[in-house]
């Protein structure tokens, strides 16, 4: 017996782990394979291909690693860099705050950027390291695209501020990349929260290792980080003397050459629903896919400002379409928010951690989940602060989303 059972579904609003579609549930149950089989390296193949494209590159070579984003970090950093590089790194929530702690434990001389929580990455600060390094000391920057502790993101794209420090001639966009400034160091990213939800891309952008986790935008189990590297990475791996056994990119390149893939035993389950939650994304198209996110942000957005809060994010710039961090006024504890709207109304939402623990909530808006979905977890929300004593009007949020999105969603292509 399920002793936390409750009629209907869950309603999973966390950042992560989320929803399973229907479809990769049952392509994922299924009996094990022999994975040396010709079945699972031409499945294998398939799947290297395809998930390049949600990276969106070409020239990167995918590692579909057994762990979870945090060994997906550790498999970007020990296979790139030697103990005692100096990489910069950014703090701006708990995300990336974790990454900077696993940076120092593996040994690598961190210089520190740290911004206040709800701010995006200083790149300024980054512009004037970068700059200021002639001698060409700095091995890697180290940055994450999406802090899901405060729903932030961090804009990749294009800085006004870089691009007036240092201009390349003729570059469109002035890219965080370090090959805009002419520099060797490496440009390492986590895509956690964002890869398969919000803009991506590694080729243009000049990304070195992007990296994600199976349970976030993918819509998978967790237990699968998804690590690609730029031939520069590959390079790089050549010679990094960190020490690193079971992520040890060698291996599963010594397998790929042979064509049977994998240096050791694969999840087939975990195989077969990337195939089918893959299949799905393109089906839907993967640009169509990033629209939904950022309707969903834009939607929870208007419902919390109807709702009379704040959001965790200080700048319109940074908001992210994948997960939205309300502020809560001093008098209640967000924690408590989340534990009634899960004891009351079926409804997961994301706690505050670390800094803004008891001070903000999350909703995560990202993977397989719909706008009718997120109006029930707004409508929840509602209900939720209405018991803990903040004075909402019922109905506030929901209106203002409804609003917003009854004129914003498209026909389901497949149903025209
Ligand atoms: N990076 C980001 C941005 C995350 O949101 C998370 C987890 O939520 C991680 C890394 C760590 O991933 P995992 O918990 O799968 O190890």
């Amino acid at each position: 017996m399920d002793y936390t059972y409750a009629p209907g579904r869950n309603h999973l609003f966390v950042p992560g782990p989320v929803n399973i579609p229907d479809q990769v549930l049952r392509a994922m149950n299924r009996n094990n394979e022999d994975y040396r089989s010709p079945a699972i390296p031409a499945l294998t193949k398939t799947l290297l291909e395809d998930v390049k494209k949600i990276f969106k590159t070409t020239s990167g070579t995918p590692f579909l690693i057994p762990t979870t984003g945090t060994g997906a970090w550790e498999s970007a950093l020990t296979n790139t860099l030697s103990p005692g590089d100096r990489i910069v790194s950014f703090i701006i929530g708990q995300f990336s705050l974790l990454w900077v702690d696993q940076q120092q434990r593996l040994g690598f001389n961190v210089d520190v950027v740290e911004s206040e929580w709800g701010y995006g990455a200083d790149l300024e600060a980054l512009a004037s390291k970068l700059a200021a390094d002639s001698a060409h000391t700095i091995k890697a920057v180290c940055i994450v695209h999406n802090e899901t502790a405060t729903g932030v993101t961090n804009n990749l794209a294009s800085n006004d501020v870089l691009n007036n420090i240092l201009t390349v001639a003729n570059d469109k966009f002035a890219r965080l990349s370090s090959d805009h400034y002419q520099h060797p160091a490496l440009f390492l990213v986590d895509g956690v929260s964002s890869i398969c939800a919000l803009d991506f891309r590694m080729d243009e952008w000049g990304v070195d290792v992007a990296l994600t986790g199976s349970q976030k935008a993918l819509s998978l189990p967790t237990g699968m980080g998804i690590v690609c590297a730029s031939p520069k990475a590959i390079e790089a791996s050549q010679t990094a003397k960190s020490l690193r056994v079971f992520f040890d990119w060698k291996d599963y390149l010594k397998f790929y050459k042979m064509g049977t893939y994998w240096p050791y035993t694969p999840s087939i389950q975990l195989l077969y629903g990337l195939k089918a939650a893959l299949d799905l994304i393109f089906e839907e198209g993967l640009d169509n896919v990033i629209a939904r996110h950022t309707r969903l942000g834009t939607a929870t957005r208007l419902a919390v400002e109807a709702w009379g809060l704040k959001n965790c994010t200080a700048k319109e710039e940074w908001f992210s379409d994948t997960v939205t961090a309300v502020v809560v006024p001093p008098y209640i504890d967000s924690s408590e928010i989340v534990r009634r709207g899960w004891k009351r109304y079926n409804l997961s939402l994301g706690l505050g951690l670390n800094k803004v623990a008891g001070k903000v909530f999350r909703i995560g808006h990202l993977g397989h989940v719909n706008d009718l979905q997120l109006l029930g977890c707004l409508a929840g929300v509602e209900m939720v602060l209405k018991d803990v004593g903040y004075p909402v009007k019922l109905g506030s949020g929901v209106a203002a989303a409804c609003a917003y999105l009854q004129n914003n969603i498209p026909m389901i292509p497949s149903r025209i």
